[in-house]
């Protein structure tokens, strides 16, 4: 990894227009005091993590100035963001205007699927200049910001790198956060990684299609989720159904909670 995690709870501050204290959480990554760390360490967590507060908030400026709602979704990966991606925007397509940053490590694989729905595209392969990290941070997602018509768009929709854990901790100027959960990943993780799933402001629970054939228990799975987040938004789907895609892709375009791009 060529970049500094702030693993020792220094997460970043978030400016998030839906509540003051919705990310103060973020704060709360635990008991680090069995390291050893010197002020040196402290110094250089805090230019990062400030370096990134201030590009988040340029990127913030910009999508305000182009009128773009932006949504980070996260998730590990398979749990089937591209796929449960793919069907919202080409129900989407011809009401709202989407545009796609794609975070992956090394490969192009779906950034070329989603682009195949006919929205564009910027790929950022964080294995080219970024040290191969695993997950986007304001300076990635604002390196592709350039190769966007953000002023013809109404939603960018930011495919975050396919982890439970660093992509929550960095704010990239986005508007909202969607999770993506699969079932088959067990009902304990909201609170074996809570950091991703408080950070959440919706989670989608996807696959549901494969409920019958699983022995994972969904009531225990959204208690867990409640503990560590009460209020987040959960909205049961399958991409390959389609059950659930609707709603869910109403939310994306964030129509019941900040006013569109006309
Ligand atoms: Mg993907």
């Amino acid at each position: 990894m060529g970049r500094f995690h702030p693993h020792d709870g220094h997460a970043p501050h978030h400016h998030h227009p839906h509540g003051p204290d919705a990310h103060d959480h973020l704060h709360e990554v635990g008991d680090h005091s069995g390291y050893e760390t010197g002020s040196l360490r402290v110094d250089v967590l805090q230019d990062i993590l400030g370096e990134n507060e201030r590009t988040a908030d340029a990127n913030r400026a910009d999508f305000a100035t182009a009128g773009v709602r932006v949504v980070n979704v996260m998730s590990s990966p398979g749990a089937g963001k591209t796929t449960l991606l793919r069907k919202m925007l080409l129900r989407l397509g011809g009401t709202v205007r989407a545009g796609v940053v794609e975070g992956d490590i090394e490969t192009a694989i779906d950034a070329e699927l989603l682009a195949e729905t006919g929205v564009p595209v910027a790929l950022v392969n964080t294995s080219n200049g970024f040290g191969g990290e695993c997950h986007l941070d304001a300076t990635m997602v604002r390196s592709a910001l350039p190769r966007l018509p953000l002023e013809d768009l109404d939603l960018v929709v930011i495919e975050n790198v396919g982890n439970l854990v660093c992509p929550a901790e960095f704010d990239v100027g986005e508007h909202a956060r969607l999770m993506v959960y699969a079932p088959t990943e067990g009902e304990d993780k909201p609170l074996k990684y809570p950091v991703m799933f408080r950070a959440a402001d919706a989670v989608a629970i996807n696959k549901i299609d494969l409920l019958p054939h699983l022995d994972v228990d969904l009531a225990l799975f959204e208690e867990n989720l409640r503990r560590v987040n009460p209020d987040v938004a959960v909205f049961h789907v399958s991409a390959k159904t389609s059950d659930g895609v609707d709603a869910l892709a109403e939310w994306l375009t964030g129509s019941d909670q900040i006013a569109p791009s006309t």
